[in-house]
């Protein structure tokens, strides 16, 4: 089911800081420049090419790790609310966004988000600090092991821990 990548892919295994890890995902950052501190990832540890390459595991799991992530960035960024997109596109290899949507940032409400994606990628508005990014990752990974696998057995189960 999983598709060859030839070694070229940058998910297999993630060339970036892993926060947290399961028997089936990753936790990750976007990498910088990144428009939004806390803009976060999570990954399929097998090579998927997109949502329908997912095992009937993988499938059950994503919901549970989905609501358990936006919840910790909403708690970690005080955002209003919580965007998830999927492409991979660029990373041909199964991965969610979660991004904090902030309310008093009109710049950044829904597909606005994109220009202002693509305009910090040309390096025409600043990106996020990359020192606060990570921190506020790590802040979103401490969320998800003491908040969000405390209150839900489900995500228990995914199995998340510390990366070894
Ligand atoms: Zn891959």
């Amino acid at each position: 089911m999983a598709t060859s990548t030839n070694g070229t892919c940058p998910f297999c295994p993630a060339a970036q800081r892993v926060y947290l890890e399961s028997p089936r995902w990753v936790l990750l950052r976007h990498v910088d420049p990144v428009p939004i501190a806390g803009w976060m990832m999570v990954a399929s540890r097998a090579h998927r090419s997109g949502l329908d390459e997912m095992t009937p595991e993988e499938a059950g799991e994503i919901g549970t790790i989905l609501a358990a992530l936006a919840a910790a960035v909403r708690a970690t960024t005080g955002c209003e609310r919580t965007y998830s997109i999927t492409f991979n596109e660029a990373v041909k290899h199964l991965h969610l966004h979660v991004i904090p949507r902030h309310a008093n940032d009109a710049a950044t409400t829904s597909w606005a988000l994109a220009d202002r994606y693509r305009s910090t990628a040309r390096g025409e508005v600043a990106p996020a600090d990359p020192q606060i990014a990570e921190t506020t990752a790590e802040a979103i990974a401490r969320h998800m092991m003491e908040v969000g696998v405390v209150r839900s057995t489900a995500l228990a189960k995914v199995g998340f821990r510390l990366p070894s």
